[in-house]
């Protein structure tokens, strides 16, 4: 069976998890049941990145010793994991025994001649904890964190990715190693046109504040944050301690990384370079998505925008915060959060769409048939069974290209095919008159919702579970010739909003 490894992004913990995160543990998830579904063998992993620098400084601003402040920190995102049904296997913390051993062997691993010592006097943003040039910069400042940078000067370590410049270009281009959107590969592609210049991997124990992971044989230098983090993503398949699992799926497995636009040139130049310089295995792909605003501003404190996760699930539920963000933002692209556009599709697409398809759907069944419907596959109609096929198709190609709003968009297609369905052939009326009229109706209903069903597992999979349920289907049957399906009477999936 071929191995599936998929991962997050592993945030700074120097603050609270945001939106945004929240977003892209949701698209990981929706990948990583995807590829469950398929029968891949998937291990999944998030975590969390403490050895920045900015972490030592958000500590001294809050009074607390740094290893407490990132432990709390971390648990916030551990549990926001939990909290919004992340079917992770896997949560690292850079600061684990398994990730520092795995940090250390990866850089011994380099080939000696791509690490050398220079002095360097360089503009370092801690914000983004990279060094900028002065084309970075507008107006002097780094647009993301709008502050001026730090002048550093110090000898550091450097890493020769100058030397992997056309290799990457290569790896790029030809999509061996798949960077979607295209847009995002197209800028990567025109930055390694523009000349890549080697990086800095390591600072002095000094202005690393004495955190962070030592470089190997120099105790005097501490590992660039970005160099130890990036290995994460092997560490948590056991690479330090030469597990199995590190074989299977890195070197053998197929790898995807999940990142925000802010981050890709780390994981798609950087990262890359890196393990060619260590003979590894490359990723696969990697997966870029946009930034989330708040009713059409970007997210900051001094606004007052955050949306805490935690609340809006609270509010809302798990599925429906799930089913909002992986609908309304389009997978690879900015978009918005706000509450009214979460109520609208609370209300329109969830309520009044899919609850309300299972509820009838139910009732009918409850009504007129003692809750019993033996399935037959002879009474599907052709037309109905082609609907579902091509739907099918649609969602399982969006899903392969990064496209989860499309894909969940085909499902919600075949809710609005299935209530039309119900509309048109008015099965309450059949009820009255021809008893195999009404069973052919309720068959082609349940197997529509059956296949509508499945087609939520990975999106919203406490929802696609309830269906099940409710339809009293057995998701492991072999065929559902003659099954019997028992419905069970419901509240209703999606009461009304207070
Ligand atoms: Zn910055």
């Amino acid at each position: 069976m071929s191995k599936y490894f998929i991962s997050t992004a592993i945030p700074y913990v120097n603050s609270d998890p945001h939106i945004g995160f929240a977003l892209e543990l949701i698209q990981a998830d929706v990948l990583a049941r995807y590829q469950r579904l398929l029968e891949k063998e998937v291990f999944f992993v998030t975590g969390t990145d403490e050895n920045a620098l900015k972490n030592v400084q958000s500590a001294e601003k809050a009074g607390i010793e740094v290893n407490k402040f990132v432990f709390q920190n971390a648990e916030k995102f551990r549990k926001l994991a939990e909290v919004l049904n992340i079917s992770n296997n896997n949560f690292i913390r850079t600061t684990e025994e398994r990730h520092i051993k795995g940090a250390q062997k990866f850089w011994k691993a380099c080939k000696p001649e791509d690490i050398y010592k220079k002095s360097y006097k360089g503009l370092y943003c801690v914000g983004c904890e990279e060094f900028k040039t002065h084309k970075d910069l507008i107006e002097g400042m780094c647009p993301e964190h709008r502050v001026k940078p730090e002048e550093v000067e110090e000898e550091n370590y450097f890493f020769k990715l100058s030397k992997y410049e056309k290799e990457l270009f290569r790896l790029i281009e030809s999509d061996e190693l798949k960077i979607t959107p295209s847009s995002r590969k197209n800028e990567i592609l025109e930055f390694i046109r523009g000349g890549l210049e080697d990086f800095s991997i390591s600072r002095s124990r000094e202005r690393a504040k004495n955190w962070g992971i030592s470089v190997p044989e120099d105790d005097s230098q501490i590992m660039y944050v970005w160099f130890d983090a990036l290995t994460n993503y092997m560490n948590a398949l056991g690479y330090a301690e030469d597990d199995v699992r590190f074989n299977e799926y890195w070197q053998n497995g197929r790898v995807t990384h999940l990142v925000g636009k802010g981050i890709t040139r780390f994981h798609a130049i950087y990262w890359p370079a890196m393990l060619l310089s260590a003979e590894l295995a490359l990723p696969k792909e990697i997966f870029v998505h946009g930034y989330v605003t708040v009713d059409g501003d970007k997210i900051s404190k001094s606004i007052g925008n955050v949306v805490d996760p935690f609340n809006v699930v609270e509010k809302y539920g798990v599925d429906i915060v799930r089913y909002f963000l992986l609908r309304e933002i389009p997978s690879g692209e900015d978009g918005d959060f706000s509450y009214k556009k979460l109520e609208d599709r609370y209300n329109g697409d969830l309520a009044n769409g899919l609850g309300n398809l299972v509820q009838r759907t139910v009732t009918l069944i409850d009504n007129n048939l003692d809750g019993e419907l033996i399935y037959k596959p002879d009474l599907i109609e052709s037309e109905v069974k082609n609907k579902i096929d091509e739907l099918f198709k649609e969602y399982v190609g969006n899903l392969d290209n990064f496209l989860l709003h499309e894909a969940l968009g085909r499902s919600w297609d075949l809710v609005g095919y299935a209530n039309k369905y119900i509309d048109d052939e008015k099965p309450w009326v059949v009820a009255k008159g021809d008893a195999q009229d009404f069973l052919n109706i309720m068959n082609n209903t349940v197997f529509i919702l059956y296949n509508i069903a499945w087609m939520l597992v990975p999106f919203i999979p406490e929802t696609a579970d309830k269906i099940f349920t409710t339809l009293g289907a057995n998701r492991d049957v072999e065929t559902l010739e003659n099954y019997k399906f028992k419905v069970q009477k419901t509240s209703g999936l999606f009461p009304r909003l207070k």
